[in-house]
């Protein structure tokens, strides 16, 4: 049984059962060509006349054009070629048709992608103009009267896909009462949600998509008006009265003709006043979950379907994952740019601040949504909210359980270390990077650590700024030299016969080992002292900000791991001795992991998302078996271990297979010989949810 919410429907839906058994009957029963004319052909062709009937009349298309299309972005690029190259006969003719491309800041990027191409291929070389919106997402009116004289062509949306602002198409409809230029509504987001009366409207092209409102995707619609300039975008037999050439795409036709046929009957989808009360609820579990919660878009303006917000110290990644792995799908900003943690250019637009616009993540559903999701979501979103504190990640009232070992902060790229110790609840921080000052304070504060030294491995790195964040916590009253070494350390002795100096922590030392040219380096020795000497097999863990400094070798073993400070390569760790080469068969696939355990009964599965995602799974493990969690910042802690203990078969997972395989390489790297990756992750690995 599938545990998966789905509130992501801005990006997609789930298909409308009446939609799949529509699509299933044009495939199956009335699989004809709707230009034929025999009896098959005349049944598809009746699908085929159905749905545009009801698409017309529940669109208000009165006397324009309705063709069936692959989608919106089709839509979009068929309308700016129409409206184009109308344009450049009008100019060709010597009439003055104005020189901007207007397009609203905040629209999808398949409108200015497509002017750009277009103004581009057909020579005509116009201007493309943003048009500013206000801080509430709504395009300036103002500015739309200042470049209306100017403008050929002037594009907005009906709703925004990131923030479900609605927008006012009648005031926009005004300004442009005197101005020639075409004008394109991209409706995608409103249908079904908006009510539409496009040809009592001066809207020209209205482009729609199937799959965002429970039809498939590969299925969308473009509204002409009637008298608007049309140039089709793919000729060919003639169909759609010539307007778009291809045979028709009839399961999806059928299928998005189920979905107008339940819209214009009523009695399938949810009203806007039961909508908006979900969107309440969902907004008040994310209050009580997410302490400083930031709504990114104006409730009163925008479709009652879609929540955009940010939390005050997390990233978007973060969220995403903890939510991912409650199985409640959300997205990043939109959905295309997801992969990447960029800024919300629409969130830019409406002047939010960059950490909101950097952290967004939109929660959206769609008009079918029930009581049932809508009361699960907000359990899994108080659910997040605990696993998200338990990690230190927001703040809590309640100390949490103190952990032990290292930690590494930033795991790919430049990173900083902690040496924590439960028993005595005190800790050191090694290289703290800008980036991470706040991540560790909170790390501090919420598990009651003492900071006993901030040490770095340059002279003079800044540690101003976390002593101050870290206030009580943080040990003043030792003195310390410009690495934030103690003076009154003790010593032991090391390998090579030298004295270092060192710190207690629990029943552990850190020494510190002055090396390089002129000794402006530093690195430093974990590990446990045997009375006063720290013999190099006794050294778990080296500290550097270069690993291959000759200094680590008289006084680190075979197993010593090397922690660097600056990760560029994402080693995380490495070893001193000669590594086993990368194996091929680090991958194993989720359909041979039965049998791989059934073959290893000792193989351990180890989940390496990090603590929160852990806490807040509600999926249970590949195979059955229980995990242990062991997160990328805490694989150097227990690589360490797993390395001096029996070579037991580690099985890394994570969501995607992406984490699991850099801690699978990084274990053969270092030389076990049976560490592997679940290929796919657990994204594939879990039974895939049914559309409902
Ligand atoms: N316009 C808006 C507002 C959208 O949300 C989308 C889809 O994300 C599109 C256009 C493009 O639609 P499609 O990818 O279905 O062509």
């Amino acid at each position: 049984m599938t545990t998966e919410l789905y509130l992501d429907s801005n990006a997609t839906s789930v298909v409308l059962p009446a939609a799949i058994e529509a699509a299933t009957d044009a495939m199956r029963q009335r699989y004809g060509n709707p230009s034929s004319t025999h009896a098959t052909g005349l049944q598809a062709k009746a699908i085929l006349d159905e749905a545009r009937a009801c698409a017309v009349r529940l669109l208000g298309v009165g006397s324009g054009r309705l063709m069936f299309n692959s989608g919106a972005t089709e839509g979009i690029h068929t309308a700016v070629l129409s409206a184009l190259v109308s344009l450049r006969e009008r100019r060709d003719a010597g009439e003055a048709i104005g020189s901007l491309l207007v397009y609203g800041a905040t629209e999808h990027k398949a409108v200015p992608e497509s002017l750009a191409h277009w103004n581009r291929l057909l020579g005509l070389n116009l201007t493309l103009h943003k048009l500013p919106v206000d801080h509430d997402g709504a395009h300036s009116l103002q500015a739309l009267r200042a470049v209306a004289p100017q403008a050929a062509m002037v594009c907005t949306m009906a709703a925004n896909n990131e923030t479900g602002v609605v927008s006012d198409l009648t005031g926009i409809g005004a300004v442009l009462a005197d101005s020639k230029a075409l004008w394109l509504v991209d409706c995608v987001q409103a249908l079904g949600k908006l009510k539409l009366d496009l040809s009592s409207t001066r809207i020209d092209y209205a482009p729609f998509s199937g799959h965002k409102l429970y039809a498939p995707k590969g299925i969308g619609m473009l509204y002409v008006r009637a008298g608007a300039p049309f140039t089709p975008l793919i000729t060919g037999g003639g169909q759609e009265a010539g307007l778009r050439s291809g045979t028709e795409n009839m399961a999806g036709i059928a299928a998005l003709g189920a979905v107008l046929a339940a819209l214009e009957r009523g009695d399938t989808f949810r009203s806007a006043a039961e909508l908006c009360s979900f969107r309440t609820r969902l907004a008040e579990s994310l209050r009580a979950a997410l302490p400083g919660v930031v709504f990114n878009n104006p409730f009163d303006k925008a479709l009652p379907t879609t929540l955009n917000f940010s939390v005050p110290g997390l990233s978007s990644r973060e969220l995403m994952d903890v939510f991912d792995a409650a199985d409640v799908r959300v997205s990043a900003g939109s959905a295309c740019s997801s992969s990447k943690a960029a800024p919300s250019y629409v969130l830019d637009a409406m002047g939010v601040p960059l950490w909101r616009s950097a952290g967004a993540i939109r929660m959206s559903f769609g008009p079918l949504a029930d009581e049932a999701t809508i009361a699960a979501a907000c359990e899994r979103i108080a659910r997040c909210g605990d696993a998200l504190r338990a990690s230190c990640l927001i703040p809590s009232e309640r100390s949490a359980a103190p952990q032990d070992g290292l930690l590494q902060l930033g795991v790919e790229g430049a990173c900083s270390w902690m040496v924590l110790d439960a028993a005595s609840r005190s800790c050191i921080v090694i290289d703290p990077l800008p980036d991470h000052v706040a991540r560790i304070e909170s790390y501090v504060r919420c598990q009651n650590y003492q900071v006993q030294a901030i040490v770095s491995t340059l002279p003079n790195a800044g540690r101003a700024m976390l002593i101050d964040m870290l206030g009580r916590h943080y040990d003043c009253h030792a003195e310390a030299d410009q690495y934030g070494w103690p003076q009154q350390a003790a010593s032991v002795a090391l390998d090579n016969g030298a004295s270092a100096a060192a710190i207690a922590l629990g029943r552990q030392v850190l020494a510190c080992l002055p090396c390089g040219a002129g000794d402006e380096l530093r690195a430093y020795l974990l590990g446990t002292a045997q009375g006063n000497a720290l013999p190099a097999a006794a050294v778990r863990f080296a500290f550097s900000a270069r690993p291959a400094l000759p200094a680590l070798s008289a006084v680190s073993g075979k197993q010593t791991l090397l922690c660097p400070t600056r990760d560029e390569a994402n080693q995380f760790c490495t070893i001193a001795a000669p590594v086993a080469a990368l194996a091929a068969d680090a991958q194993l696939e989720c359909a041979a992991l039965d049998a791989f355990l059934q073959a290893h009964p000792d193989a351990c599965l180890v989940d390496v998302r990090e603590p929160y995602e852990f806490a807040a799974a509600v999926a249970s493990p590949p195979a059955g078996r229980a995990v242990v969690s062991v997160p990328l910042s805490r694989l150097a802690e227990h690589a360490s271990g797993w390395l001096r203990a029996e070579h037991t078969p580690l099985v890394f997972f994570c969501r995607s297979g992406n984490r699991s395989m850099k801690a699978a390489q990084l274990l053969r790297r270092l030389g076990h010989p049976q560490a592997y990756s679940l290929s796919g992750g657990l994204a594939l690995a879990t039974p895939l949810p049914l559309a409902a």
